[in-house]
């Protein structure tokens, strides 16, 4: 079977320029015992909106590794894919990202719930997790809620993995399942019968990304109660691990945190508690390569600038269109976005420094940051001439890409061997 490593990392990459140096940053943190697999994720939603196809990610990630000489393992993820978006993405991708979270709260048929209940009987009076003082408390009419809530996402993500493996190998893929994009997190004892019901779908699930307590907006830093996140984060990694022995998955069975990116609070949180219990993680990152390319261009003065003055100004007055795809990942407040016509006169390190999260820099802005993240769909308007500013000024953008990824996601978040 196509394993995951212990630590893998997706990262997306929209304009499909960033590859090589995306593995080079793989490769550095190899040089200095951190192994981490890297898996290139682009969701229907990203193609739709940029005009590329499944097979384009496919090409660009084996023309890194060809380029790079990258001798590792890597993947190619079918990102939140559902029912109706998978089919074009079964030939190309060998890790599958099947996302049910749209099915949450609709309920299975009664028998099939009786049945799930019915098959729980040894958990009635609780949950003993190995490391969770006491284990988790659980009780029949919880177990039936729990089953009202979830059964039918997890017997929709059986469905889908079946469409998956009926026109692919056996084990020649990796399967998620995704629960985060939803409001209201999961807790760990939920967590747990979820896998349950996963594995009665018979799922060779390697990793599942639930949503957790908090707020993960894309390309901001984490918003809410660290403190809680690290109970919760923990509960969930033993769950997880307990879990997958309990039910029989494969070994590697781990946690996948989509993390919008940029969760710099808690990185240090995650590190810790995957250190302290010597395990895995997959962790997602959103599409900030691309905000690089635009605070490379933006840095590099000229026409590179220019051309993210005018795209800050058109996304000023796409707003609502832009956002609306995204409203539990993505809050930008209109109140707190600078004019665009005092954009207009800005130097390219203002914008720059604008939409960098730099905590420390007067100039970060953080909902500038997130509309420019969310305004990569309007670079179509003039795909050409962006593409040839981003060959033009490689230098300053690698640096750019390289240094997010190697120094604040790689190093802050996976342990060293
Ligand atoms: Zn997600």
């Amino acid at each position: 079977m196509e394993r995951l490593g212990r630590f893998s990392m997706g990262t997306g990459d929209r304009f499909g320029q960033q590859g090589p140096v995306q593995l080079s940053a793989i490769t550095e943190a190899a040089r200095h015992g951190i192994i981490v697999t890297p898996v290139w994720n682009k969701s229907n939603r990203e193609h739709l909106f940029t005009g590329s196809r499944p097979e384009d990610v496919r090409a660009e990630a084996e023309a890194a590794v060809r380029m790079s000489g990258y001798a590792g393992s890597y993947f190619v993820d079918a990102d939140h894919i559902n029912l109706d978006t998978v089919d074009r993405f079964i030939e190309c991708s060998d890790f599958f990202t099947i996302d049910v979270a749209s099915y949450i709260g609709k309920r299975a048929p009664d028998d099939r719930i009786a049945g799930f209940v019915d098959s729980c009987k040894k958990y009635r009076h609780g949950v003993k997790v190995p490391g969770i003082k006491h284990g988790l408390p659980s009780s029949e009419k919880q177990i039936a809620g729990i089953a009202e809530k979830y059964l039918q996402a997890a017997r929709k993500a059986g469905e889908i993995y079946r469409r998956i493996s009926e026109n692919k190998n056996d084990g020649s893929f990796v399967v998620e399942v995704s629960i985060d994009e939803v409001m209201q997190a999961q807790s760990p004892v939920e967590i747990f019968f979820i896998l349950k019901m996963l594995k009665d779908e018979s799922i060779p699930l390697q990793t599942i990304a639930p949503k957790f307590t908090g707020r993960f907006n894309k390309g901001i830093d984490y918003s809410g109660d660290i403190l809680e996140f690290s109970r919760e984060f923990e509960d969930d990694v033993l769950v997880v691990s307990h879990a997958s022995e309990e039910f029989g998955f494969p070994d590697t069975l781990k946690i996948s945190v989509h993390s919008g990116s940029d969760k710099f609070s808690i990185y240090p949180v995650i590190k810790g508690i995957l250190q302290k219990h010597n395990k895995g993680i997959h962790l997602k990152t959103s599409g900030t390569t691309w905000l690089e390319e635009a605070g490379g261009l933006a840095r590099a003065g000229g026409e590179g600038l220019e051309f993210m003055r005018n795209l800050y100004a058109l996304s000023v007055e796409n707003l609502n269109d832009l956002r609306a795809p995204y409203s539990d990942v993505i809050s930008v407040r209109h109140e707190y976005l600078p004019a665009a016509d005092e954009v207009m006169q800005w130097n390219g390190s203002r914008f720059a420094d604008s939409i960098r999260n730099d905590m420390g820099n007067k100039d970060y802005n953080p909902d500038m940051r997130q509309l420019m993240h969310i305004a990569y769909k309007l670079v179509t308007h003039d795909l050409a001439q962006y593409l040839d500013l981003v060959r033009t000024h490689r230098d300053i953008i690698s640096q750019g890409v390289f240094e997010n990824l190697y120094n604040r996601h790689i190093t802050r978040v996976f342990p060293p061997m």
